[in-house]
């Protein structure tokens, strides 16, 4: 320490020395007031805008030190005002002064202003601004010795002081006092770590002669957030009081204060401030062990003279990063309020939001469900709505028996030859009755009946699934209304599952009623079949032939049973190959029906049915669900609430700032 430390207190002394000089001094006064007094005014309107609501942190000189060390003494020495002083807890919660050097209070009494709440301002005089620190707080942290960390801003316009902000912090004691709560070491702890901790905050740190440093807690505090003393100044006080060995405790510096020390003699007693300073100026002077310390180390111009200079530097260092900081937040703080749901304030606000989110969802359905465009989900294979129902139809047409069904273990056509029994009649033989080609054909279509119903199920469970997904997505800015559209949904499913269900039935029912195709390859199929007409009818009569054989269509079949049958077994062959040919049809029309079928429902729910169920839903029973989405929810509000505030302040504390920034960049330096 013992090396920076040196050129520090030359580094002073030099200052010291320069506003010695008349001229000089008039010269600093003059650039500081063009120069550090503008970025001055900028910080306190920052902070009086509370822009560290904002989690910025503004540069800030915070006085800490142990109870009765002299920290309000030390400040009123500052100011040159009397403030309140005295045993126990005086300050009990944090008192923001703002010094300001006032040409127009030039021979008359200093304005002082107490602000504090949400906005309060109490103008009081000299007389009366220890009694109006007192009220306010009484008004912030109660009437009894209990601790708040909510400021008060002292504002002293005067004649002659320097241009400084400083924070009063509550004093710091390890005993509770009388009345005061048993936690009061943690409270106060807390609010001085608050204040002290962001590397913007200058610690002036009041250490009393009386003492011994190494022992105060607020040393031992402040070396906790700046262990080199980096950003610790120490006024030392009560130097009338111990005056032995305090040279050797000022030069020793046990405890690692970085930016050097102070020794002052604030007002005792009933003195006037003038008589004060006129007795400290006559004590550095005159006292054998007190005037042996260097003249850049005592009195309160020379802390003063110093502070300024801290301020000056510390602020001109931080303003940069703090506006960038307020430009950081504003645009932040924009954008989460831009993704906020809008600000519904009347029916007609809400109709429209109502009818913004009704057009998203029915877009997007439309893209992943009609025309297959997946630029919204590009990766959740999920929402390929196209492609997935194309999979279900495939899954289906494979499905179905390509192959009229037939029951295993049946000999052949003795199916065919049991329906020719029971449909026979008085007629000319050979001649295959309609009836049992209907009889085979139902039999055969039943054992298919339930794919066509299980395929649209499928279908309209996927797209339920799809569409409420979709629907939830965009309407997650409105949860209230989310269960009503969920219902709308429901129900439109429902509808199309009845309806569907309905059309498949037509569908089997149409297969039942008509044996109809105009398809050629039913003839061409029926007529190849036919062509082992004759070598198996030959078979059949003629016993002495093998009685197995091999015929184009059929494969290799046996035969024997058929030869008791042989007055059917021609129309059973007839029938076999009509049934088989014609069984290409039949699949053909259930896979091609269905699939337009549920393309035409699909296209038609994402085109007018979804936005017509969401109508009648939301808007339906006298707009209740527009009142719904009115009534937004309590977290919205407070938070888009929050964000405005915000918004506002970050703006404010823009402008605050804006003029100061331009002269910055245009001065290239402060
Ligand atoms: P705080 O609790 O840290 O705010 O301390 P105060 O400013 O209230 O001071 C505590 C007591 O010390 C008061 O009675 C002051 O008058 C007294 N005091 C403060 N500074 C000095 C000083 O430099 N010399 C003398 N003799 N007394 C002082
Ligand atoms: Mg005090």
């Amino acid at each position: 320490m013992g090396k920076p430390k040196a050129k520090r207190l030359k580094a002073s002394h030099h200052d010291s020395e320069d506003a010695a000089s008349g001229a000089a001094a008039s010269a600093i006064a003059e650039s500081y007031n063009e120069q550090i007094r503008p970025l001055l005014d900028a910080v306190d309107r920052l902070r009086h805008l509370k822009v560290t609501q904002e989690g910025i942190q503004l540069p800030t000189i915070v006085v800490v030190g142990d109870q009765s060390s002299g920290k309000s003494s030390v400040l009123e020495s500052l100011a040159g005002i009397s403030l309140p002083r005295g045993q126990g807890i005086c300050t009990r919660v944090p008192l923001v002064m703002r010094l300001k050097d006032d040409i127009s209070t030039e021979g008359s009494q200093p304005v002082l202003q107490l602000e504090y709440g949400s906005g309060r301002v109490v103008t009081t005089s000299e007389a009366k601004v220890a009694d109006a620190i007192d009220e306010a707080t009484a008004e912030i942290a109660g009437s009894g010795k209990g601790i708040s960390d909510a400021p008060i801003t002292l504002v002293v316009r005067k004649r002659g002081v320097p241009d400084l902000t400083l924070v009063d912090l509550p004093g710091i004691t390890r005993v509770p006092v009388k009345g005061q709560p048993d936690d009061i070491y943690d409270q106060v702890s807390r609010i001085i770590q608050e204040y002290i901790a962001p590397k913007e905050s200058i610690i002036l740190n009041v250490l009393s002669a009386t003492v011994d440093f190494p022992t105060c807690e607020s040393i031992r505090m402040s070396q906790q957030v700046d262990r080199n003393g980096e950003r610790t100044l120490a006024v030392v006080t009560k130097s009338d009081r111990a005056p032995e060995g305090l040279l050797d405790k000022v030069t020793m510096d046990d405890v690692n204060i970085g930016l050097g020390y102070v020794c002052v003699r604030n007002r005792v007693g009933d003195e006037t401030y003038d008589q004060a300073r006129a007795e400290e100026d006559r004590l550095f002077k005159k006292h054998p062990l007190l005037s042996k310390i260097d003249k850049s180390m005592v009195g309160i111009p020379v802390l003063a003279q110093r502070l300024m200079q801290i301020q000056a530097a510390i602020i001109a260092k931080c303003l940069p990063d703090i506006v960038k900081q307020i430009n950081d937040r504003l645009s932040r703080s924009s954008g989460e309020l831009e993704q906020m749901p809008p600000d519904l304030n009347n029916v007609a606000d809400a109709v429209r939001a109502f009818f913004h989110i009704v057009k998203r969802a029915c877009t997007s359905l439309e893209k992943i469900l009609v025309r297959g465009e997946f630029d919204e989900y590009p990766d959740d294979r999920h929402f390929h709505g196209t492609a997935r129902i194309a999979e279900m139809l495939n899954a289906y047409a494979k499905k179905l028996p390509a192959e009229c069904p037939r029951r295993g273990g049946d000999l052949f056509l003795m199916e065919e030859v049991h329906v020719l029994e029971e449909t026979t009649g008085i007629k000319l033989p050979d001649f295959l009755p309609r009836s049992a080609f209907l009889v085979m054909l139902k039999k055969k279509v039943e054992t298919v009946v339930q794919m066509p119903h299980d395929l649209v199920r499928e279908v309209w469970d996927y797209v339920e699934d799809l569409t409420v997904k979709i629907l939830l997505h965009h309407s997650e800015d409105f949860p209230q209304v989310q269960p009503s559209c969920r219902r709308a949904v429901q129900g439109l499913m429902d509808k199309a599952r009845a309806q569907s269900a309905r059309h498949v039935k037509e569908l089997i029912e149409m297969e039942l009623v008509a044996d109809y195709t105009s398809n050629p390859d039913y003839t061409k199929t029926w007529s190849e079949l036919m062509e082992g007409h004759g070598k198996f009818m030959e078979a059949v009569k003629d016993h002495s032939q093998p009685s197995a054989l091999t015929l184009k269509g059929f494969g290799r079949v046996e035969v024997a049973h058929m030869r008791i049958h042989d007055d059917l077994a021609g129309q059973a062959f007839d029938l076999r190959a009509r049934l088989a040919a014609y069984w290409r049809s039949i699949v053909l029309r259930l896979v091609d029906g269905l699939a337009l079928h549920v393309l035409h429902g699909v296209k038609r729910l994402a085109e007018d049915d979804l936005e017509v169920a969401l109508s009648d839903e939301l808007l339906g029973n006298k707009m209740a669900g527009v009142e719904r989405m009115l009534a937004s929810s309590p977290a919205t509000g407070s938070k888009r609430q929050r964000l405005k505030n915000s918004i506002v302040l970050l703006q404010q504390s823009k402008e605050a700032v804006a003029d100061i920034m331009d002269r910055i960049s245009a001065g290239g330096e402060v």
